[in-house]
């Protein structure tokens, strides 16, 4: 399949994921209007619009990398460094990264090879 081509189904997709959205903003609107005492019905739709939110923000973290195996949070390429005294994996551009001395500093391939090594994550390493 030609690229021009792969480029056309995914804006396709787009655009029926877009018409899809306008549906369920509108159905919601009908749903909160007529069923305001209904609060557990209105807070499982609100669970599902989350999961189906964190669905489509997860396209993102297929964005092409730059290294095949560098870790991917939230869109973003990060690299990971390591604390060989604190045992503890941060992505660099982490403010307790950013403290870590040179002697202590170790360069990690990505999340699993931190975790692999026996470094704990700093929060820093997990999807917001
Ligand atoms: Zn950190």
């Amino acid at each position: 399949m030609t690229i021009n081509l792969e480029l056309k189904k995914i804006s396709d997709a787009f655009i029926r994921v877009k018409n899809d959205i306008n549906s369920i903003k509108t159905y919601m609107n009908k749903v909160y209007l007529k069923n305001q005492n209904q609060d557990n019905d209105i807070l499982k739709l609100q669970r599902q619009v989350e999961m189906l939110t964190k669905e489509i923000i997860s396209i993102k973290n297929t964005t092409v990398k730059k290294n095949p195996n560098a870790t991917i949070i939230n869109g973003e390429e990060v690299i990971v460094i390591g604390n060989n005294d604190s045992m503890m994996a941060h992505r660099s551009a982490c403010p307790y990264g950013q403290k870590v001395t040179k002697e202590h500093r170790i360069s990690l391939d990505n999340i699993e090879d931190a975790v692999k090594k026996g470094y704990k994550l700093c929060a820093c390493l997990k999807e917001k």
